[in-house]
């Protein structure tokens, strides 16, 4: 009778351990971003800011639906541009 011996199951580490020790798990995925083509960009005027669309409040830079103005401000829009090729366009921006 041949019997086998049994090996302890070693205990791994799961993903939230190793990931713990190097940096904190994101509470929330960031944001999306869309690449743009430049030809694109310097050929069309793209509506791509808050400052261009219908639910923007101007005097305290506020959106009608609540949302999180500072990722869509055409100042953080043209910076993410030109440092990446891509912006973060809203999915609710209205064009009158
Ligand atoms: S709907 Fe989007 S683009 Fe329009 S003001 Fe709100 S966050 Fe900005």
């Amino acid at each position: 009778m041949v019997t086998e011996k049994i090996k302890p199951i070693q205990q791994t580490e799961t993903n939230d351990q190793t990931r713990s020790k190097k940096t904190a798990p994101r509470i929330r995925p960031s944001m999306k971003k869309e690449s743009i083509l430049a030809s694109d960009y310097n050929k069309y005027i793209l509506p791509f800011s808050c400052e261009e669309c219908s639910h923007f409040h101007r005097e305290d830079v506020t959106c009608t639906f609540g949302l999180t103005t500072y990722p869509h401000l055409q100042t953080t829009q043209q910076k993410s541009y030109a440092l990446s090729g891509s912006m973060a366009l809203c999915r609710f921006q209205e064009i009158d």
